[in-house]
């Protein structure tokens, strides 16, 4: 079990609680398939407890701070992070599984997306809009109250700060679900709160199952706004929920993203762009770049290096620095299993991989795997896998990576290697996601907005439309 200088508890008004109905659950460290800690099962009662704490807060404490500080708070939790910024990545390494190298990355990102809301927390301001003489119209920006943030478990801390920061730079409170895969950094992130001063009530984490706690905390009436980051059939039950008691709504779903690599590219920078793209974090991104998309003239010298890299990446457990770590769990390995085999059923070529590594026989390690003549129509081209494994499929011209890139239900980001930005601009315009990245992959900052299309969600997180998702506008008009 993990050592930690947090309580297993939840995190409800300041205080550790257990849950109310006494029931815990475990967490894995999916290199070893043993128990890393057990934590509360929230169940509704809990929630109620979570969200009442949360709504005083707001009313009381939160609503006296002036957005200067709250931006100062805020700047000295991301201080805090930094000074634990070790300690976080080990527990992302081992509750997640991957590479420490990458949970420091994630950790490097976290902290900037706390300094990036903190900064901007007194710079949200109103308009004034012009009726005459005779009417003074103008807006404020109100935050919406207590928000509800409910994560994956792929970037556990990374995605909860995405909304959690904005929302509290904007003066809302807020009650954060972590994925119950990976609960661990969320409790740790709570306890850093509580030290560098945040107001009781203001941050609350609760640990429990979506169906349970997360169903229960979305539906909830004193909730005025919800962030989801999951899976789309998730994403559509928590939709449903939001419909029982209508309020605001951010659906950042999944992706089946197409890197496009054009004859005229250059082709060494694609591949090593199309390394990280589809291996990064074992594949398991939302914005991995899980389809390749190749022009027929350049198959043969992309792919041959492609696979030569590829082959040379070292799967090992997440402390140990390899470039892949386990998927998160037994669930994910088996489901890649699967499409592995559904591919392989459905009669694509598969050139590497596709099986756990002959030295790790614990853990739900998976190869590097590539699927190569892959038609657009198979499972393994159109749904999302969440797991190193790439589908190579080729086009003729542009107009026919369009039609492929866009063939299918998600609509996340696309990239685009090419050296003409006619055509990268063409692309831009024409490719139905809600980024396209030309000649780079994984561009943009914690200023930058991210989100999807189509199925891949709605809504922007990231950047200065982060922080509105918090924020609504009320309208005072004035007769003179
Ligand atoms: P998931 O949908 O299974 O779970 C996400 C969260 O929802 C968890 O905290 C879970 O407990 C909770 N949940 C489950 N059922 C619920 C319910 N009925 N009501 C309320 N909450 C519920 O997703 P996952 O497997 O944890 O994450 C992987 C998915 O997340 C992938 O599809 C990936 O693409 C997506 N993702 C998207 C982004 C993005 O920015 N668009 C980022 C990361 C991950």
């Amino acid at each position: 079990m993990i050592q930690s200088e947090f309580p297993s508890a939840l995190f409800i008004g300041g205080k550790w609680l257990p849950s109310r109905g006494g029931e815990l659950f475990a967490t894995l460290n999916p290199a070893t398939e043993e128990i890393l800690a057990e934590v509360p099962r929230a169940n509704a009662e809990d929630v109620e407890l979570a969200v009442q704490a949360a709504y005083k807060a707001f009313y009381g404490e939160w609503s006296e701070t002036t957005p200067a500080e709250r931006g100062r708070l805020l700047y000295r939790l991301a201080q805090a992070v930094q000074a634990h910024r070790e300690e976080l990545a080990k527990i992302e390494t081992l509750d997640n599984g991957k590479p420490f190298k990458e949970a420091l990355a994630d950790i490097d990102g976290v902290i900037q997306t706390i300094e990036y809301n903190a900064g901007a927390a007194d710079k949200l301001q109103g308009d004034t809009i012009p009726l005459g003489k005779e009417v003074v119209d103008f807006t404020w920006l109100e935050p919406l109250g207590v928000t509800a943030h409910i994560v994956p478990w792929n970037f556990p801390l990374g995605i909860a700060v995405r909304s959690v920061a904005p929302a509290l730079a904007a003066g809302c409170t807020v009650v954060l679900k972590p994925a119950e895969e990976t609960p661990l950094s969320a409790l740790r992130l709570a306890s850093l709160a509580k030290e560098v001063g945040f107001p009781d009530g203001v941050l609350n984490v609760i640990t429990g199952y979506g169906e349970e706690a997360g169903a229960a905390l979305v539906r909830h009436p004193l909730v005025r706004g919800v962030t989801f980051t999951g899976s789309v059939e998730t994403g559509r039950k928590v939709m449903a929920l939001v419909a029982e008691a209508p309020k605001p709504l951010v659906l950042e779903l999944g992706g089946k993203n197409a890197l496009i690599v054009f004859e005229d590219a250059d082709l060494e920078r694609a591949v090593g762009d199309a390394i990280e793209a589809v291996f990064g974090n074992c594949g398991q991104v939302c914005s991995a770049a899980s389809r390749l998309l190749l022009q027929r003239s350049i198959q043969d010298e992309f792919m041959l290096r492609f696979r030569e890299r590829a082959s040379q990446l070292r799967v090992a457990p997440g402390l140990e620095d390899g470039d892949l770590g386990p998927l998160v769990s037994e669930e994910q390995w088996r489901r890649a299993m699967g499409y592995i085999q559904s591919g392989v059923a459905e009669g694509a070529r598969l050139t590497l991989g596709g099986q756990r590594p002959a030295h790790l026989t614990r853990g739900y390690f998976l190869m590097p795997t590539i699927f190569e003549d892959v038609q657009p129509s198979m499972r393994i081209a159109q749904e999302e896998i969440f797991a190193p494994v790439v589908v190579t499929t080729l086009f003729e011209d542009e107009e026919q990576a369009i039609q492929l890139a866009n063939g299918v239900s998600y609509g996340l980001v696309a990239g685009v290697y090419t050296q003409d930005i006619r055509r990268a601009l063409t692309l831009a315009q024409r490719l139905e996601t809600g980024s396209v990245w030309i000649n780079g992959w994984y561009l943009g900052g914690v200023q930058a907005p991210t989100g999807g299309v189509k199925a891949s969600g709605f809504g922007r997180e990231r950047g200065l439309p982060g922080l509105h998702n918090y924020l609504q506008i009320k309208n005072i008009a004035i007769r003179l």
